[in-house]
């Protein structure tokens, strides 16, 4: 079976495609490499550079490689950068999808496992999320994503498109085999921001508000680690094939640690004392997210198998302390 896989030279991305040639799958990968590294994809998956705003590149790349199903990755993703620079997300986000989805209906391919987030969701109306629950953004990030599963449900209706949307939580580690991991240039993420500073890279954490509601004022974030979300979207394509009908799944552990709390667990992995100033809240962000996955392990049979915050930290700090440069210098 041939799946393609647009973003699947990012981070979350390339850490699906291996996962799905450990499981014997075809993988094309597409991605316009702005944010994405060829470096990143598996040396066994077929790569194009192009971007799925450009209709006849994906034509061509749909008709050549004879695509069964995507798994799609390929959307801007800094909730900062969307709250500056909303346009840039209803371009790449909405615009990118759309050409997608058009591509796949032409062409006859009806199956998408989508990356949602839990951005879509806004301030929770209780914690742990359930899928059920209101989606009422508080950044445009989270909007153009929830717009887009919106988009895939019409399309559903419209053409018999399924699709599963899953709303991941905070995705963070790295690959166990050392060789892919997260790279983002600026990096915005909380751990490997956290992990610049015994790197060298930089002085201190910045951590944004103490004001929150919450234990200790910071926000609350679900960790949950990038080979987890990777089995969970080759179990979403396994559905779908099996016939499952379109749906929306959390991704989470269903545990939240506070922006302090992770920050102490880096310094108690990492053995740095790793010095943290504090700032104003960064615009969009709600004060807690975690989720209840416990539809993802009903339906999809999912389980996270890394559920430890210190597992999740030691993980990406291997990654980031063998790879100081991302992909940059190998
Ligand atoms: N955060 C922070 N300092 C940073 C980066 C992030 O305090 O340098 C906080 C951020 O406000 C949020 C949490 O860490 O509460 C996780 O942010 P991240 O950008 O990693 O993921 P998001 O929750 O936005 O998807």
């Amino acid at each position: 079976m041939t799946i393609l896989v647009p973003g699947g030279a990012g981070y979350i991305g390339s850490h699906t495609v291996y996962e799905l040639i450990d499981r014997g799958y075809d993988v094309v990968v597409a991605d316009n490499l702005q944010t994405g590294f060829e470096r990143a994809v598996h040396p066994s998956a077929r790569f194009y550079k192009a971007d799925i705003r450009d209709r006849a590149a994906m034509t061509e790349i749909f008709q050549k490689e004879k695509i069964d199903g995507v798994i799609h990755f390929a959307a801007s993703s800094q909730v900062g950068e969307s709250m500056t620079d909303p346009l840039k997300y209803y371009d790449n986000n909405l615009g990118g999808t759309t050409a997608l989805l058009e591509v796949m209906v032409e062409q006859g391919v009806k199956k998408i496992v989508f990356s949602s987030t839990a951005a879509a969701y806004g301030e929770p109306e209780r914690i742990p999320i359930l899928e059920s629950d209101r989606t009422e953004p508080t950044n445009c990030y989270g909007d153009t994503k929830l717009a887009m599963e919106r988009m895939m449900s019409w399309c559903d209706r419209a053409h018999g498109l399924k699709y599963t949307a899953l709303r991941y939580f905070n995705a963070c580690g790295a690959h166990e085999s050392g060789e892919i991991g997260e790279a983002h240039d600026p990096e915005t993420h909380l751990i490997p921001v956290i992990l610049q500073v015994p790197l060298g890279k930089r002085e201190s954490v910045t951590v944004f508000g103490e004001d929150y509601d919450t234990r200790d004022g910071t926000c609350v974030r679900d960790y949950i680690h990038v080979t987890d979300l990777a089995k969970a979207h080759v179990l979403a394509l396994e559905y779908l094939v099996g016939g499952g009908s379109s749906d929306v799944f959390n991704l989470g552990n269903g545990v939240g640690f506070t922006v302090n709390e992770v920050i102490k667990t880096a310094r108690s992995v990492t053995g740095h004392a790793i010095a943290a100033t504090s700032s104003e809240r960064r615009a969009g962000d709600p004060a807690q997210l975690v989720a209840s996955s416990a539809k993802a392990k009903q339906v999809l049979g999912w389980k996270p198998e890394h559920d430890s915050l210190e597992e999740i930290i030691a993980s990406a700090w291997k990654w980031h302390s063998s790879h100081p440069k991302g992909f940059e210098e190998e």
